[in-house]
């Protein structure tokens, strides 16, 4: 059972008396995208001795079945909008594990460097002189990219990749719009799912033609992954009418075109062949 923890079981961690060990050490773990078989060596062996596991709602529940059973198990949350714990929080109680001398897990989904505040994270564990190792995981791009047949990059098709976040701020969208309509590349978006629609209309207003194909996958390299593609032009329609929910990734560029026949070796429909 996971404990899912409030600020006032943050402020107990953090009461609670030193055991008078050396103080302990935080690992930020990348998770993959879901599919536990996508996690580094490193990773499985980090999570089989942790001592305390503090984790995201993107972490899949295989890479959880890796835990070392003993270890104290913690959910900070962190769906848009419901932030079961706020970042501070999660810190300070990072913190308070490692000094008790805890070897302490912090378990991210994807890469704890992309999109995943590790760099915040490490930075205050550092502060406060605790030691801290990043183990890298795979992130929703590459993951998704191999998964549905889609390569980021291809010598016919885009020479750069972007990796940005459409997370709204206020309700707007501010992102370098002129940078990302450039051609023969691929934009890969993260928290992008609610902004959709004024991310069509901008790239499109920007110089991207209405019919640059769009995908966008939902829970991508697990068993509920749905991959929906389109345009620009269409893709806000699809989407709406296959319901697809968060998380997911938006893809666009000419390698989404790919798709149709690359994507045929699905690697989780070779899972269910092989099931
Ligand atoms: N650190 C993570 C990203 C965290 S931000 C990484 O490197 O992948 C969370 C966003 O990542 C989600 O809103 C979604 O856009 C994307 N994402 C993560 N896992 C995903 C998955 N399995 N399928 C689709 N999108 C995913």
């Amino acid at each position: 059972m996971s404990e899912h923890i409030s600020l006032d079981t943050a402020r107990r961690y953090a009461a609670r008396p030193k055991t008078g060990r050396e103080p302990g050490k935080v690992f930020l773990v990348g998770a993959g995208p879901g599919d536990p078989e996508l996690l580094t060596l490193k990773a499985a062996r980090v999570l089989r001795e942790a001592e305390a596991v503090v984790f995201d709602h993107l972490v899949g529940e295989g890479v959880l079945e890796l835990l070392n059973p003993a270890a104290r198990r913690i959910y900070a949350g962190k769906e848009a909008g419901n932030h079961s714990l706020p970042q501070d929080q999660i810190n300070s109680l990072l913190v308070e594990l490692a000094r008790e001398g805890l070897k302490v897990v912090r378990l991210k989904g994807g890469d704890p460097f992309i999109f995943g505040r590790g760099g915040e994270e490490m930075e205050e564990l550092l502060a406060s002189g605790i030691a801290c190792e990043v183990v890298p995981g795979i992130t929703a791009a590459s993951g998704i990219s191999a998964c549905t047949g889609m390569p980021l990059t291809h010598r016919d098709h885009s020479r750069t990749v972007v990796f940005t976040t459409g997370h709204l701020k206020d309700g707007t969208v501010n992102l370098d719009w002129a940078a990302l309509t450039r051609p023969q590349q691929t934009v890969v978006i993260y928290m992008g799912l609610g902004a959709l629609d004024i991310i069509c209309v901008e790239l499109v207003a920007h110089g991207l033609a209405a019919d640059t194909p769009v995908a966008v996958v939902h829970a991508g390299t697990t068993p509920a992954q749905i991959t929906v593609t389109g345009t620009l032009d269409t893709i806000v329609g699809a989407v709406r009418e296959a319901k697809l929910r968060s998380p997911a990734l938006i893809i666009v560029g000419s390698v989404v075109s790919l798709h149709a026949l690359l994507g045929q070796q699905n690697c989780i429909d070779q899972l269910a062949l092989e099931a």
